[in-house]
């Protein structure tokens, strides 16, 4: 049951992550609900200033909070594992088995695929986000041989495939597409195996494989064909890249990662360094992160009246970042879709 106060933990990190979240803060706030943001500190930025990248004060507020809303680590000056130290909490500690993307296409956002009139983009990526190629014991041996070592568990395949098809009952969706190459890779052979006995408990949604060369090759040539796509660690990263690049960009890319009691919501862009500090930065996908998070806390109308503001300024086409055509700074974008999102909640 929605509650009406909800503590959320806010880590900002590196990058364009502390730009970005103060708009989606901005956003929350415009909803109605009742927040405190536990802001803290965590990643290269403060493991340059505190000497570490994920102190005590933001592991706690993570554990007080009801959900974390994330920007992004990562930094030049800090090695490259001590930043992400935040996300071994986070993602393994914390087991956050579940990486949600949803892929759509808003009003007006140029896409280089030639759509079919009135048709627009509408994919969602659940990506296995705890195994796969993920697993610790990787590593390289000597100058000559790389080899990388990637697990599939039926316990994991299974708690995955499951959420997938449970959200495509909550969300009214048709179709889950398995997304493997189980003719060649016995892990994949495994997850095709779970995939087929989860859908035996879902009559009601279409089950569809697709093998991942050719579902590539079909998110550029038949897009039309998929609905919501559940498949393993990297596969899951490339095509929802392959997305990205069909939606706008990576600034318009929100995720979730979630647990069974824990989740943490983040934009699937990293730190961009690059514009970082330029007040550029496309805000959209965090904000739509945090729209994420209030859907899993289930504030639905709260999380449609985000959904809605978003999709409202796109449509007017007068504030718009640089990266999908636009002149807007990050804080203009932020209160446009907060003052959007305020009028809406007060209908
Ligand atoms: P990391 O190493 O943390 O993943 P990165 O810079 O390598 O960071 P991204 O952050 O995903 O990777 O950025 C890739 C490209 O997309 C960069 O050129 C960046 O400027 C651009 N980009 C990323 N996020 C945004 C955003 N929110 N708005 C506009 N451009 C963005």
């Amino acid at each position: 049951m929605a509650k009406s106060y909800y503590k959320i933990c806010v880590l900002p990190g590196d990058g364009i992550g502390p730009e970005v979240t103060a708009e989606a803060i901005k956003v929350l706030r415009a909803t109605g609900l009742e927040f405190e943001f536990l802001i803290r500190e965590v990643g290269g930025s403060s493991y340059l200033k505190n000497g570490d990248s994920f102190p005590k004060e933001a592991r706690e507020a993570c554990e007080m909070a009801d959900a974390v809303l994330f920007g992004a680590v990562g930094h030049d000056y800090a090695p490259y594992d001590i930043p992400r130290r935040v996300l071994d909490y986070l993602r393994r500690e914390k087991d956050t088995y579940v990486n949600l993307r949803p892929m759509k296409l808003y009003p007006k956002i140029e896409c280089p695929l030639k759509l079919p009139e009135g048709r627009g983009i509408d994919v969602v990526v659940v990506r296995e986000n705890t195994e796969g190629e993920s697993v610790k014991q990787s590593g390289v041996v000597g100058d000559r041989v790389g080899s990388d070592m990637r697990i599939i568990t039926r316990f994991g395949s299974q708690r995955l495939i499951r959420f997938a098809f449970e959200y495509a009952r909550s969300h009214r969706r048709r179709k889950v597409t398995c997304v493997d190459m189980s003719q060649l890779l016995s892990g994949d052979k495994l997850f095709r195996e779970v995939f087929d006995e989860v859908a035996e408990w879902y009559p009601d949604i279409e089950k569809d494989y697709r093998a991942v060369d050719v579902a590539a090759m079909h998110l550029v040539s038949n897009i039309e064909s998929f609905d919501i796509i559940v498949t393993s660690n990297l596969y899951g990263d490339v095509l929802s890249g392959i997305l990205c690049g069909l939606i706008g960009g990576v600034g318009m890319a929100p995720s979730a990662c979630i647990g069974d009691r824990f989740a943490y919501f983040e934009p699937v862009h990293g730190t961009a360094w690059d514009i970082a500090g330029k007040g550029i930065a496309n805000p959209i996908a965090e904000i739509l992160s945090a729209k994420l998070m209030l859907e899993w806390l289930r504030e639905e109308e709260a999380a449609e009246n985000i959904e809605q503001a978003v999709t409202m300024i796109l449509e007017e086409g007068k504030v718009r970042t640089p990266d999908i055509g636009g002149t807007s700074t990050t804080s203009e974008v932020g209160d446009a879709i907060a003052r959007k999102v305020e009028e809406l909640s007060k209908r």
